[in-house]
């Protein structure tokens, strides 16, 4: 199948099975590994481009238990009652280490599942983060260019996935449990500070220790200044983190919920931050592409192959430092290219 098609499938489709079809055989394509698959799937990435960047990207966080699945359907399944179309990605870094999954596999979320207006593709389970995280990126924008108009991406509380998805969504949200380690592990990793909404979860089970929790975790953000604007002048046009509670299960806070999203974007919108804030990602992405790139490169040059070994164990030795090594090394992966470059 050409570009051309497949973007037509994608985005004029004859039926509503014909479009899910070309979803599932895009993000195949351009999870695919294989340097021919590359190439239609570069093609196939900018002809997306054009039908791209109208929906909400939305990223949602919380630590294994804290109710993502749960809130996810609830939200969704709420969304669609008001005629739009959801879309939810997932990055799950443990499916990357153990081929195990923290975010268990398709039989979540049975409820949301079976609508039509939803889709929900599974974390790409091969590469490590950057890997993971760059093709849920592409698969947003095959989600987007088929028409969503809410994409959520969910990850776990492990490791760095919660700044990737902060990366690539307009708004982060962190769910979080009543009770107070919990915020202690969210401030101390600084998950807290990039988070534009924190969600208490499971109010139903006690909701005095729902409120407590609010309280202390607005305190903390005030205290660690990521709370209020220190422009006051700037109130209204600048959006302020909240804390809401919010009960997933019960169905409960939901309308809170989407008007604090709803006046996220406006806000956002009105003061040019939600445009500056894609343009950010797009550049760090592709810094991150290029980075990543160079790397591959470097480890595959025949030249740093043949002198990594000798200069590895010397710096294991103490016999080099490893400053000195890498810079040794960096000169041998520079002359080649120059080499390459000259013929
Ligand atoms: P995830 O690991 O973050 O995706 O968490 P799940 O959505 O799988 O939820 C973990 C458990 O908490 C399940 O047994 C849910 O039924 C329960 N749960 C989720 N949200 C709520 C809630 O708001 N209230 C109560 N009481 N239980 C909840």
């Amino acid at each position: 199948m050409d570009t051309t098609d497949r973007i037509q499938h994608l985005t004029a489709p004859a039926s509503p099975a014909q479009q899910r079809r070309a979803m599932a055989k895009a993000i195949t394509l351009l999870e695919s590994t294989r340097a021919d698959h590359r190439e239609q799937a570069d093609a196939l990435l900018n002809a997306l481009l054009p039908h791209t960047g109208r929906c909400l990207r939305l990223g949602i966080s919380g630590v294994p238990g804290v109710g993502k699945s749960t809130f996810i359907e609830a939200l969704g399944v709420y969304l669609i009652e008001q005629g739009l179309r959801v879309a939810v990605l997932a990055i799950d870094p443990s499916s990357t280490v153990s081929g195990g999954s923290i975010l268990g596999d398709k039989t979540r979320m049975e409820r949301l599942s079976v609508l039509e207006s939803a889709y929900i593709r599974p974390s790409p389970s091969s590469g490590n983060l950057g890997g993971v995280a760059e093709k849920t990126r592409e698969a947003m924008l095959v989600c987007e260019a088929a028409g969503y108009d809410v994409v959520i991406v969910e990850t776990v509380g492990v490791g760095q996935s919660e700044i990737a998805v902060h990366g690539m969504t307009d708004m982060f949200v962190l769910l979080q449990l009543p009770n107070a380690g919990d915020d202690l592990q969210a401030i101390k990793k600084g998950v807290m500070e990039i988070a534009d909404l924190v969600v208490i979860n499971k109010a139903d089970i006690d909701p005095d220790a729902a409120t407590r929790a609010r309280v202390q975790i607005q305190s903390a953000m005030r205290l660690l200044g990521m709370h209020g604007n220190p422009d006051h002048m700037h109130q209204d046009t600048v959006w302020q983190p909240q804390v809401m509670q919010i009960s997933g299960l019960l169905g409960q806070g939901l309308d809170g919920f989407w008007a604090a999203v709803q006046e996220f974007e406006r806000l956002n919108q009105a003061n040019g931050r939600f445009a500056a804030r894609r343009q950010q990602q797009a550049t760090r992405w592709m810094w991150e592409r290029i980075e990543a790139g160079l790397k591959q490169a470097f480890r595959a040059n025949p030249a740093v192959q043949a002198a990594l070994p000798a200069l590895q164990q010397a710096v294991l030795d103490g016999q080099c430092a490893p400053s000195v090594a890498a810079r040794q090394l960096l000169q041998a992966h520079a002359a080649t290219v120059t080499e390459a470059a000259g013929a």
